[in-house]
């Protein structure tokens, strides 16, 4: 997670604005599988969705990948949740993201950078918070990334 991050504000297309707190996300169901440890990074580019989404997928399978336990190596999975005000729907990047409004993990840590996005409707977020019944297995694990 810190070598991704570390790549997205060392590409010179990418200007990171400010980053949420870290939150542990306790798997539900398949319980024998380590906690997720999720974020949301704010940020500022001038290049298309799509180009940003080759540079994400450019970290995810280079720099992306690190161990955070012993025996647990982890895949980072970096996800465009918003773009703006833009939406798009492709085969290969849907924007919003189309998932996000269901998910705690990702609500939550939303909510940390909202004053940094001047399109994100911040009570539409908390509604969704609020309507979201995983929000109990989502802690807060850092207040920043440990680097
Ligand atoms: P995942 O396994 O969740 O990382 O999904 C990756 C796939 O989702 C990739 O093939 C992307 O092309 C596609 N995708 C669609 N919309 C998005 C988005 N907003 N952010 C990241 N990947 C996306």
């Amino acid at each position: 997670m810190a070598c991704a991050l570390t790549a997205l504000e060392d590409h010179p297309d990418v200007t990171v604005l400010g980053t949420s707190a870290v939150y542990e996300t306790v798997p539900v169901g398949v319980e024998d599988q380590p906690s997720f440890l999720n974020m949301v990074v704010a940020c500022r580019s001038e290049v298309t969705p799509e180009q940003l989404l080759t540079i994400t997928q450019a970290i995810e399978s280079s720099g992306g990948r690190e161990r955070l336990e012993r025996w647990g190596p982890r895949t980072i999975d970096l996800d465009i949740l918003r773009y703006g005000h833009h939406t798009m729907k492709t085969e290969r990047l849907q924007i919003p993201h189309p998932r996000m409004m269901e998910r705690a993990f990702v609500l939550i840590p939303l909510l940390d950078v909202a004053a940094l996005d001047p399109d994100l409707d911040i009570e539409e977020i908390q509604l969704a918070i609020e309507a979201c019944d995983d929000c109990g297995g989502v802690i807060k694990y850092a207040n920043e990334l440990p680097r």
